[in-house]
């Protein structure tokens, strides 16, 4: 039998587009970071020094081991339950998840008795993650929904932005939906011709050519947050807006700079900002509370950054202490991740503030 031919995704985008017509931005994103054959996630290891981008938990082990104190904090404010899953979406090289075990070290009642679960779709990132997590009990899934339904501490740093944004674009007073074609033989920006119907919250305005992104399975994780009878408390950190609004923020990272999405499809990163006032208000909507956003730097700051740090920094030699005060700086500084870089928790109605948010909006 033949081996069935395998074609480049430039060259099935090609095809794709030959054959039915542009497609949406949404179609694009999705096929070049999870076409199960060559998509970006699912065909390479791209976090790290080697890889095309680098995270805050890759940055300093001080980032993953605080979200682990904030998850032993979460655990007792939910009554100590026994049979507590801590899950990751998108945990990347299992670094943070790593970090957070070894802070929770410190809370045995805890440490034994919690199930860890990954929510990841990349076999590459799977496999690295069984090696940074050792011989700890752990479960992958493919989504939230499939995670058991016991009370859940959830993490998702720089999860968000992977997920597939629709852009529309305001013509004359309707939004269209703005996609991909080929135009003089390269991948181009084209609109669709019918209005999408789009129906904007009340209080942003639209002008004509501004652009509004909508990331539609925000809904669908929300649903499923709001769809569990135990309790949960989830933590959000990304890049992105505290407010809605306008703009084009799909972007392209590749080997550490920023690239053209439509250059290289499959090759390079692509990802855009949150709207962290939709993901707030959709939450809200579900009944669930929300706290924050809340910038990174503060977030971190507040939860005892610079003790870690120090207490750190006491055992180390020159060159380590050197790492140390860079990474942490690099993870607060507003002119690097401090501000960029927001934090939204997310918890069932039932529960009290997750620290360091005095109230929820
Ligand atoms: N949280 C990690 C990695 C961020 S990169 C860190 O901070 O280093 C995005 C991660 O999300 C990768 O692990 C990627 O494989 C995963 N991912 C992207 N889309 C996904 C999806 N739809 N479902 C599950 N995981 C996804």
């Amino acid at each position: 039998m033949l081996a069935k031919a395998t074609i480049s995704l430039v060259d099935s985008l090609r095809q794709r587009i030959a054959n039915h017509g542009p497609i949406s931005v949404y179609d694009y994103m999705q096929a070049c970071l999870a076409d199960p054959a060559s998509g970006y996630y699912i065909a390479r290891q791209p976090i790290g020094k080697s890889g095309d981008f680098i995270t805050a938990p890759e940055i300093s082990q001080i980032f993953g081991e605080l979200l682990g104190l904030w998850a032993v904090n979460v655990w007792q404010s939910m009554g100590e339950p026994d049979n507590i899953v801590l899950a990751e979406l998108g945990p990347g090289r299992g670094t943070l998840m790593a970090d957070a075990l070894r802070a929770i070290k410190s809370v045995p009642q805890l440490h034994k008795r919690i199930s860890i679960a990954l929510i990841e779709t990349s076999p590459i990132l799977r496999e690295a993650q069984a090696d940074a997590l050792g011989n700890f009990d752990v479960g992958w899934f493919d989504a939230i929904e499939e995670v058991p339904d016991a009370p859940l501490i959830l993490l998702a740093n720089e999860f968000l932005d992977a997920l597939p944004v629709r852009q529309y674009i305001r013509r004359s007073g309707g939004w269209h939906e703005r996609c991909v074609g080929i135009d003089q033989g390269a991948f181009a920006y084209v609109e669709s011709d019918q209005a999408s119907g789009l129906d904007l919250p009340a209080e942003l305005a639209d002008d004509d050519d501004a652009i509004f992104e909508t990331r539609p399975s925000v809904a669908n994780l929300i649903a499923a947050l709001a769809a569990r009878t135990k309790p949960v408390a989830a933590l959000f950190i990304d890049y992105g807006h505290e407010r809605s609004g306008f703009g084009d923020t799909l972007q392209a990272v590749r080997g550490h700079g920023f690239a053209d999405p439509l250059e290289a499809p499959g090759e390079a990163d692509l990802s855009a900002h949150v709207d962290f006032a939709d993901l707030a208000r959709r939450a809200r909507a579900a009944g669930l509370k929300s706290f924050g956003p809340m910038p990174q730097g503060e977030f971190l700051l507040k939860l005892g950054l610079e003790m870690r740090r120090d207490r750190l920094l006491q055992a180390a030699n020159p060159e380590q202490r050197q790492t140390i005060v860079t990474g942490t700086d690099r993870l607060t500084d507003r002119r690097v991740m401090g501000e960029l870089f927001k934090v939204l928790a997310i918890t069932s109605s039932t529960l009290p503030p997750p620290p360091p948010f005095p109230e929820a909006n």
